[in-house]
């Protein structure tokens, strides 16, 4: 427990007007500020209690509800203090400024959720998805962020951390005492365990994947000419969840981005017909960011007209879009053409027939967007993962998988693990640089 830290205070309810406001105080020895603030003196920890709230001059400025936490057993680990207001910014401010007069600093954003990092009660991954949950765009995003704040994440996390240093203890075992028998009988288990961990990581990279994609959304490029149906389409596939759209950090504002649900998935839908109608004049611009937009995509639609077909400019930006983009070719206004629904494969191309407008072929193309991300059914249970954790888990599959080439040769063997050990704590926080920390909490709001 850290007890040389100050007491911090924030709005913990958000910005606007509420039926309800609530201020969060954080830190050690708050009687006197409860004292200050309510008149009262000895409160049961845990247990509401209706009282007048003064500022420093002896007036009521509300009355509400008091909640004291006494540490450990509160959210960020010290002594805590809810006050519970009316939901005036007013109120909440002459409150929150009395509280900075009595000696509190304002937090900074994310703080509590630090010290409730450092103080043990949540590891990084936990505290990540606090500030995912509360940014959540659809409920499976919002239910994922749940699982991975309950701990099913690093619960996956841990266990092969735990496999992990098992065999890292074998092996360097081996490494210092290289009797022959020890080492033969050393390596058979080796292997074995080296099997179960690399059975156990790889589905997790997949699933850590997906968690990234409920985070932050499939990115879909869509090459399309004007009046194809784009809108219609996308109307369409998103039939049950309505986006809440929020600014995206780092997205620029000429670039043309929607972001629709599909099966609780959440899709940025960038689409490239509108950045070359925002650089009329400078066709060619844009042309290279519709092409440069497709380099971060995870999925290409090319929507056709089925009567008339792909156009030139498609098949150019067409052709610079990377391989591992996941392509599928959708032949919109079958109505008009005549053509059946249908999915078909040729020569590895995918491609879909639909009616926009008579909502024919929606299905197949909406299940067939889910397969191609890894999702096989909307209901999986699935966590939130951020970028940050691919990155490490994709390091630590990198480490096993050459730790399991080389198994025989235990000097490489030895460094490998450690190295796949490394990168898995990164995720759950055990080594984690100070500048690291900074940059996660301070992404977060205010009072969390
Ligand atoms: P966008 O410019 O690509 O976004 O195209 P819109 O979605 O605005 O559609 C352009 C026009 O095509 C509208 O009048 C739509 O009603 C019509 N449209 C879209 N999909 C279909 C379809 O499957 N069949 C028919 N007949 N019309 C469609």
């Amino acid at each position: 427990m850290n007890y040389t830290q100050d007491n911090i205070v924030a709005i913990a309810s958000g910005t606007g007007y509420a039926g309800v406001g609530i201020i969060r105080i954080s830190g050690y020895d708050l009687y006197p500020i409860i004292k200050a603030i309510s008149g009262k003196n000895d409160l049961k920890p845990r247990y509401a209690h209706y009282c007048n709230f003064y500022d420093g001059k002896n007036e009521v400025i509300d009355s509400g509800i008091l909640i004291y936490f006494d540490n450990p057993k509160s959210f960020t680990g010290e002594d805590v203090v809810e006050l519970q207001t009316h939901g005036s910014p007013v109120i909440l401010n002459m409150l929150l400024k009395y509280c900075i007069s009595l000696g509190c600093r304002h937090a900074e954003p994310g703080e509590f959720t630090k010290r409730a990092y450092l103080n043990g009660k949540l590891d990084l991954l936990q505290a990540e998805s606090i500030a995912d949950l509360i940014h959540a765009e659809s409920e499976a995003s919002a239910k994922g962020a749940i699982k991975s704040l309950r701990g099913e994440f690093s619960h996956f996390i841990n266990a092969i951390n735990e496999r992990l240093i098992n065999l890292r203890m074998f092996v360097e075992a081996s490494l210092d005492f290289p009797d022959e028998d020890i080492e033969f009988v050393a390596s058979a288990k080796i292997r074995e365990k080296l099997e179960v961990i690399r059975n156990e990581i790889h589905p997790l990279l997949k699933t850590t994947r997906q968690g990234v994609f409920l985070n932050n959304g499939v990115n879909t490029v869509i090459i399309g000419q004007p009046n194809v149906g784009k809108s219609s389409l996308l109307n369409v596939i998103a039939n049950e969840e309505i986006a809440i759209v929020t600014d995206i950090a780092g997205t620029t504002r000429d670039i043309v981005k929607q972001k629709i649900i599909i099966d609780g998935v959440p899709f940025n839908i960038i689409d490239t017909a509108g950045i070359r109608q925002t650089e009329d004049t400078v066709e060619k611009i844009g042309i290279e960011r519709a092409i440069h937009a497709t380099n971060e995509a995870d999925i290409c639609i090319i929507l056709i007209d089925s009567k008339s077909g792909i156009t030139a400019e498609d098949k150019l930006i067409l052709q610079h879009v990377p391989d591992h983009v996941k392509k599928v070719y959708v032949h919109n206004k079958i109505d008009l053409s005549g053509e059946t629904p249908r999915i078909s494969v040729e020569s590895e191309k995918t491609s879909i027939y639909i009616s926009a407008k008579q909502r024919t072929g929606i299905d197949d193309l909406r299940k067939y967007l889910l397969d191609i991300v890894g999702f096989q059914s909307a209901n999986e249970s699935l966590f939130i993962a951020r970028t940050r954790h691919l990155n490490a888990m994709q390091k630590a599959v990198t480490h096993i998988d050459t730790a399991f080439e080389h198994w025989e040769q235990l000097e490489i063997l030895a460094e490998e693990l450690r190295y796949a050990h490394t990168a898995l704590s990164e995720i759950t926080g055990e080594f984690s640089a100070d500048d690291l920390l900074g940059e996660i909490f301070s992404k977060f709001c205010i009072g969390k």
